[in-house]
């Protein structure tokens, strides 16, 4: 083929590609231009995903009748005069692409009216295609509305996510928008839905409130810090309040949402010591600097910046951080674990010694990969004795409680410690399954009504992603009914969970749900119910009775796997009594 130019519409939609890549991009580009235009008030509507429409509508400056063709012109920017002006960017948009990048991907209508304007004007794009502008009524400011997304762009429509990956991502967008712009009151309609309502007060808390609950908003802590230039606010997660990922610190530099690795895991590092390993803080931090420090012009979608002193900001905002957390949480004295065998005191047994007594479990429950970093904390696997279950004729004797964390059994062939939180989850786990199958041929799972229903707020794609799990929440023997746009009422939960705290059985169900899961219906199932288990088992450093500890065990007994919690984790270590035997010099090595 001889070279040639391509014809603009092709150069326009390869471009548009950078800038457009999903219906979230179209939401950031067009609230980035409502705030440009100094907004006070923002209304967004979704519907069909973003896929079928994205409105958004401002009472901002809106743009002249004579501009308006300009405004949909590629590299047609009011913002930006000289290239030099790049380093001093004060708005979110300067590159002048972004209605012309969606203008050809997708149905465009662009309405707008200055506050002089008598009249609106309207002008539409479509494919590309730029027609007449027309005199409309119209309230101040500009409502651009933008239909059938990659309509003509078949190949983008098949790399979109799920749809409820889709919704995630724009409801987050959003959320964070809002907490960066406190003072401007914003409105999300997802679906005809009511989805996030902000009052536009200034106060960030209570815009932390409206997206994750008071609960939530209330054990956040505020960062606010600022040396030699940098500023750096925000909220941080307690340490009490982790994820599995790091999805859930965001940055915005300048007013404007960053991705950046480095400034993560600065927030990662300022945790060190106070978290799990695995586990991850929330966060939304707002980095301040001087214009002239940040190269904003390094991505297309303006998703990433530069900094002139990258280290400069990670310590600043990795100090920032560690201040905010030592200020309101006290360190934990860290002690290595340490395992004192009476007699060979200066000789520890290390695990492998065991021998054949320790294996690694095997994932029988369609879980595998799942909480996988919990399992591998280095922690000895148990080898499972071999238990048969019979209830009227327990194996394991119980002997007594240490610790008040572990159970110590006598068993046919040695002594057995069992978790007790392991394997109350591993007890939970079974029969919350045995009562899913059951409800599957009709049998409804036993419920306790609660004598006051429970109310359980949550941020707004936590509450699409809980609408969803109502059904399978049902036959579990939850009552939950959705009460308001984010709020749930639940009247009853399973009796298995009796005792529970109705409010964390039911946050726990979206808690750490991955953006990227559509796994299979069964294995959702299998999570989520596994994750509820997981809260409601009793805990390290609870006291069980007697008759308590005695019905862990033979309950234990009789599941199907008793070796393993639902993540993968021993319930039980044991000692043989061959292992005993050569411990105490009784048997000569192997
Ligand atoms: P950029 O924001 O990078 O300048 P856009 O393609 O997003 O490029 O917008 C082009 C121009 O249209 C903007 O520079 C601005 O003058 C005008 N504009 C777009 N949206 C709005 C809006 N909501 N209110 C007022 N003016 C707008
Ligand atoms: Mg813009």
């Amino acid at each position: 083929m001889p070279i040639h130019l391509l014809p603009p519409e092709v150069a326009s939609q390869i471009a548009a590609g950078e800038v457009i890549e999903r219906p979230a991009s179209v939401v950031k580009e067009l609230l980035e231009n409502a705030l440009d235009a100094g907004a006070a008030h923002i209304v967004i509507k979704i519907e069909g995903a973003g896929q079928r429409l994205v409105e958004v509508a401002d009472d901002g400056a809106g743009i002249p009748a004579a501009e308006l063709a300009l405004a949909v012109a590629r590299h047609a920017t009011s913002k930006l005069q000289t290239a030099a002006d790049l380093f001093s960017i004060a708005t979110l948009g300067f590159r002048g692409e972004a209605l012309a990048s969606i203008g050809s991907v997708a149905r465009l209508t662009l309405t707008s009216r200055p506050p002089t304007a008598e009249v609106g004007m309207r002008i539409r794009v479509e494919g590309g295609q730029t027609g007449p502008s027309e005199a409309v009524g119209a309230p101040q400011g500009t409502v651009v509305r933008v239909e059938d997304l990659f309509y003509n762009v078949p190949a983008r429509l098949k790399f979109l996510k799920h749809e409820t990956t889709e919704r995630r991502q724009m409801d987050a967008l959003v959320t964070h928008y809002a907490l960066a712009y406190p003072q401007v009151r914003f409105r999300l309609e997802q679906e005809g839905r009511l989805a996030l309502q902000t009052s536009g007060s200034g106060s960030r808390r209570e815009v932390l409130a409206a997206l994750y609950g008071v609960d939530v908003a209330k054990s956040m802590l505020e960062v606010l810090s600022e040396e030699d230039g940098l500023r750096v606010t925000g909220f941080i997660s307690p340490t009490s309040l982790t994820r599995s990922n790091r999805r859930d610190i965001n940055f915005f530099v300048n007013g404007r949402p960053v991705q950046d690795s480095t400034l993560t895991s600065a927030v990662v590092q300022a945790y060190h010591t106070l978290l799990m390993v695995g586990r991850f803080p929330l966060g939304i931090l707002f980095v301040d600097v001087p214009a002239e420090w940040v190269d904003v012009n390094v991505h297309p979608a303006k998703a990433e910046v530069r900094f002139r002193d990258a280290s400069k900001a990670f310590s600043a905002v990795q100090r920032s951080v560690r201040r905010a957390l030592l200020a309101h949480t006290p360190i934990p004295e860290l002690e290595q674990p340490q395992i004192q065998w009476p007699v060979s005191a200066n000789r520890p047994m290390a695990p492998e010694q065991f021998g054949a007594a320790w294996e690694k479990p095997s994932s029988s429950e369609g879980l595998e990969g799942y909480e996988r970093q919990a399992a591998m904390d280095g922690s000895p696997i148990a080898q499972p004795p071999s238990l048969q279950p019979s209830l009227s004729n327990p194996i394991l004797r119980l002997v007594g409680q240490i610790a008040t964390a572990y159970l110590v059994a006598e068993g046919p062939d040695g002594l057995y410690l069992v978790d007790q939180h392991a394997a109350h989850e591993r007890v939970l786990f079974e029969r919350m399954i045995a009562q899913l199958k059951a409800s599957e041929h009709g049998k409804a799972a036993p419920a306790q009504t609660l004598l006051a229903p429970v109310n359980v707020d949550l941020p707004p794609a936590s509450a699409r992603l809980l609408s969803e799990q109502l059904p399978i929440l049902g036959r579990l023997g939850f009552q939950v009914e959705p009460f308001g746009p984010a709020a749930f009422l639940v009247r009853a939960v399973p009796q298995l969970l009796m005792g529970m705290d109705p409010a964390a059985a039911v946050r726990v169900v979206v808690e750490d749900f991955e953006e990227d899961e559509t796994p299979l219906q069964a294995e959702v199932e299998a999570r989520l119910v596994a994750r509820i288990c997981k809260r409601a088992a009793v805990k390290a450093g609870q006291t069980l009775s007697p008759e308590e500890q005695r019905a862990l065990l033979s309950n234990l007994e009789a599941c199907s796997s008793p070796r393993t919690c639902p993540h993968g984790r021993p319930t039980m270590i044991h000692l043989s009594v061959d292992l005993l035997e050569r411990q105490f010099g009784r048997k000569g090595p192997r």
